[in-house]
């Protein structure tokens, strides 16, 4: 992590309660999307990669089918998930309770 603490002089608070998503900080099985509206997945994210997450980010780590059909559902309500994603290399592990 950095960019808001090189750009801001910003720490971030990394724990996150037992059983959620470090990254997001919500209830979802590792292959589901993160949170993309979760303002701990916007911050930990910006600190990361120096600018604020898309919903292509927050399910780079999906699989396939799984992308689409949260592409299609997030279309449903006017939200384009056409950008590729720069983080599709990014894993998260989460610690069960
Ligand atoms: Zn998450």
């Amino acid at each position: 992590m950095g960019y808001l603490k090189d750009r801001h002089g910003l720490t971030l608070p990394d724990e996150v309660p037992p059983g959620v998503c470090p990254m997001c900080a919500g209830t979802h099985e590792p292959h589901e999307p993160h949170d993309q509206q979760s303002l701990a997945y916007q911050y930990k994210f910006y600190d990361l990669h120096g600018r604020w997450p898309t919903w292509a980010d927050a399910m780079a780590h999906c699989p396939d089918g799984l992308k689409a059909s949260w592409a299609e559902a997030l279309k449903s309500l006017g939200i384009s998930v056409d950008e590729q994603s720069e983080t599709a290399t990014m894993t998260v592990e989460i610690t069960p309770e």
